[in-house]
């Protein structure tokens, strides 16, 4: 009862990346490179496996962004050419590359680095992919002229890449979707059935994370012009609840998310935030058996999977260590109470 996981995303070593950001410039080059992301991905599942986490992420220690780390291997995307575009519904600018011609995939995307974590751990292993709303989201759109076509076309590139994680090893993929809680009104017309095409075929365990965000300061002034409530989830929950996917993340602890809206998630197993990645503040296993217990008057308890908000990616890398062992303990104490 009550496994635990990560959202994704945990901080990289120092002498990998710039520590403590969102946008790191790798601090390596060449073949360098290449092995310090493989290294620093066994120590970010030596962190999470000592900290009692059961299924473990490869941290994205190999990618620069969520986005963008896909991005780099689709072929009709030209990141010579940014525009800036506002995205989020504008919340803010960014500059995006160009879809230039029509997409493809150039090989592997995170072959190297999911087989060596599944090689080094015998946990349950996850990797999180950008969902196809999100990318659809984050390019600039030159040769399609259909965002939803576009999207649909993205969806089918991570399908060949899920299967493929699937065939080696992987026990869940994760599709990181926070567009959903921007277009709402879209999700249930193509935002679902772009992630089912992201699926199709998929015998492993499936997730979809939503979220309000990092802890950065545009999502910060964001959040708080929604109000005491926030019910964006209301609008797609329902949805939610009759897709394929089979899992849903989503932030709890310190967020002004009602829990009785998981309610409308019923069937699905939800990964529960209870680690805030927005602070530095390390969570007591007390206060996270305190979150799961509230949850569990809406949530049937052997449908709760314990789980950070969000990414870790931007965090101090001694803090999120300190709540990677705050969340085991956590759980270890609600399996005490409850079980
Ligand atoms: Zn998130």
């Amino acid at each position: 009862m009550f496994p635990t996981t990560v959202a994704g995303s945990l901080p990289k070593p120092s002498w990998l990346a710039e520590p403590d950001k969102l946008w790191p410039q790798w601090r390596l080059s060449g073949a360098d490179l290449e092995a310090g992301k493989l290294d620093a991905t066994l120590l970010a599942i030596k962190m999470q496996e000592d900290a009692g986490i059961d299924i473990v992420s490869d941290g994205e220690q190999s990618r620069q962004h969520f986005v963008h780390g896909f991005l780099e291997f689709v072929e009709g995307i030209d990141f010579g050419n940014k525009v800036e575009m506002g995205i989020r519904g504008d919340r803010y600018k960014a500059m995006v590359p160009t879809v230039t011609g029509e997409l493809g995939l150039k090989g592997r995307v995170h072959q190297t680095e999911a087989r060596h974590a599944r090689a080094h751990t015998k946990r349950k292993f996850k990797i999180t992919l950008p969902g196809p709303m999100t990318i659809a989201d984050t390019v600039a759109d030159r040769c399609y002229g259909d965002k939803i076509k576009m999207a649909m076309a993205f969806a089918g590139l991570l399908n060949q890449e899920a299967r493929a994680l699937e065939a080696d090893g992987v026990d869940v993929v994760q599709f990181d979707e926070p567009a959903f809680n921007v277009f709402m009104d879209e999700v249930p017309e193509w935002g679902i059935p772009a992630l089912h095409r992201a699926i199709e075929g998929l015998k492993c365990t499936t997730a979809v994370h939503i979220c309000y965000g990092y802890g950065i300061k545009a999502n910060i002034d964001w959040k708080n012009s929604l109000g005491s409530e926030w019910r964006q989830y209301e609008l797609i929950f329902p949805a939610l609840a009759k897709s394929k996917i089979q899992q849903v993340s989503i932030e709890a602890i310190h967020s002004r998310v009602p829990l009785k809206l998981m309610r409308l998630l019923e069937g699905k197993d939800v990964l529960v935030g209870v680690i805030d990645v927005a602070s530095d503040n390390i969570e007591t296993p007390d206060e996270i058996m305190s979150v799961i217990k509230d949850v569990m008057e809406h949530v049937p308890k052997e449908r709760i999977v314990c789980c950070t908000n969000c990414g870790m990616a931007p965090m101090h890398r001694d803090v999120a260590a300190a709540k990677l062992d705050a969340l085991g303990k956590g759980a270890a104490l609600a399996r005490q109470q409850f079980s």
